[in-house]
């Protein structure tokens, strides 16, 4: 008998810890899917001898190193970078990069690990990984970003590479940075190539990559609510978030006849029962991704209420947080399910802690985790890496419509793993980790002991 065999979830969550101190992040993601994988590897002795899962949580490489820059006034600052390569069992490393002060390595190791999963579940060969900096573009000039992004593509470069690690943007990494990164790349490197996704379409970006991910999450929910005979058609949503994700979100709520009454940012909340229309909706797209400033002028702007912290104390009858990790605390869940919340689509990585999931699942709520419900981000990526390789340019209507079916295959893998005998009711939790896991754990089956 192998020495790895039947540690328990406990022990083997105790290992993680052992093995990865402090990194709270990291512990979080790793339990949630090991807590589905182990009641499924129960009686799969294959996996335990070749110790898929403790492999899987121990990433390929973590490259972390130092990047300075001199700011306007000519001050050097130092910053620290990290690429972290997960799994590249089923494709090359892709994920995103995070640009925000609170990035650390235990955040990034938490966000490489699920993209492993998520990317998975896209059905398209492409592992995991997700990089990023504590640097914080938030009040910097064009310039700084710029020489910023520069220093930190000088050393990234030699990581990454259109068939070995193909990052994206993530919070605070949109299109004036990816711009930046990739200009470096190509003036180091002299080669133009798909080593980026998220590029601007006049130099290799795919149509709907940027509205991807919002309108993705929007989607899942939708093929819950046909299961369910329901649709977004006339649903009251609570969005958090103004950044990329919540944008297109907001967009596909409305396209769907569903009115998204609330936004955020750090600074807190704007409720409009009225309805975030398109016509505001502009105003939202050009305040944040333009102007870059605070929603508190959206609340001036058109009369509606501006609240201390996060959206989830209102009534609605679905939630998208689309912001970042851990912004549904448990007793906000519970809020959520008092007020009568039919369904959750998470559109930011990780928003709910663990024991809100619990609560939405035994609430028996419609859940939809991240690694599905924002995979559509990640697979529009893909299909940009597959034009870059072809040196083509597919249109938007061939786009929109394997975007839906991608995240319709999504659903369905979900609810292949995750249905409960004798209900209509799915685990879509336990459904996507599943559904993620089989596809990586039985490549790296096949590679042996590697
Ligand atoms: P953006 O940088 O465009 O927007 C992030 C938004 O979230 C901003 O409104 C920001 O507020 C708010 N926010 C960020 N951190 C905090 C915080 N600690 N507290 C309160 N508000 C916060 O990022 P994206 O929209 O691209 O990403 C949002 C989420 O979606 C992230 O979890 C990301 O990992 C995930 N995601 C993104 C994908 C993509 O394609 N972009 C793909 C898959 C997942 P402020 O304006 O004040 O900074």
């Amino acid at each position: 008998m192998a020495v790895s065999d039947h540690v328990n979830l406990e022990q083997f969550m105790d290992g993680v810890k052992r093995r990865n101190p402090g990194e709270s992040e990291f512990h979080q993601a790793v339990y949630e899917v090991a807590s589905n994988v182990y009641e499924y590897i129960a009686d799969k002795e294959i996996y335990h001898e070749a110790q898929i899962l403790r492999r899987i949580a121990e990433p390929d490489r973590v490259v972390s190193f130092r990047v300075c820059w001199a700011d306007d006034n000519e001050n050097i600052r130092v910053q620290r970078g990290w690429r972290v390569q997960n799994n590249n069992s089923i494709g090359p490393y892709k994920g995103g990069l995070r640009f925000h002060p609170s990035v650390n390595q235990s955040v990034l190791k938490f966000l490489a690990f699920e993209q492993t999963f998520k990317n998975s579940l896209t059905g398209l060969p492409m592992g995991g990984g997700k990089g990023g900096s504590n640097f914080n573009p938030k009040g910097k000039s064009n310039n700084e970003v710029m020489r910023f992004c520069q220093s930190f593509m000088t050393e990234l470069y030699r990581h990454v590479g259109e068939d070995t690690d193909v990052p994206a943007g993530d919070i605070g990494v949109g299109a004036r940075e990816i711009g930046y990164l990739f200009g470096q790349y190509k003036r180091i490197t002299n080669r133009f190539v798909g080593v980026l996704t998220g590029k601007g379409l006049e130099f290799g970006g795919s149509r709907i990559r940027t509205e991807a991910t919002g309108y993705g999450t929007v989607y899942f929910m939708e093929s819950m609510l046909n299961r369910r005979k329901a649709s977004v058609d006339g649903m009251t949503c609570l969005v958090s978030g103004s950044g990329n994700v919540a944008q297109h979100a907001v967009e596909k709520i409305n396209q769907l006849g569903g009115k998204a009454i609330t936004l955020s940012d750090s600074g807190g909340t704007i409720h409009d029962p009225d309805g975030i229309d398109a016509e505001k909706l502009a105003f939202v797209k050009e305040l944040k991704n333009k102007k870059r400033g605070r929603l508190t002028e959206y609340a001036d702007e058109y009369g509606c209420e501006h609240l201390e912290g996060r959206p989830w104390g209102i009534t609605a009858d679905l939630a998208f947080p689309c912001a970042t990790q851990n912004e549904i605390s448990t007793a906000e869940a519970k809020a959520l399910i008092k007020n009568g919340i039919r369904g959750v689509s998470e559109g930011a990585n990780m928003p709910t802690e663990q024991d809100g999931i619990h609560a939405f699942t035994k609430a028996k709520i419609l859940f939809a985790p991240s690694k599905a419900a924002n995979a559509g981000g990640v697979a529009v990526s893909g299909l940009e890496m597959s034009q870059n390789s072809a040196r083509i340019t597919w249109k938007e209507a061939e786009l929109q419509t394997l975007l839906k079916d991608i995240m319709t295959g999504i659903h369905d893998s979900c609810v292949e793993y995750g249905a409960e005998a004798g209900s209509d009711y799915v685990d879509y939790v336990k459904g996507a980790n599943i559904a993620a896991f089989i596809k990586v754990a039985d490549a790296m089956l096949a590679f042996g002991v590697v």
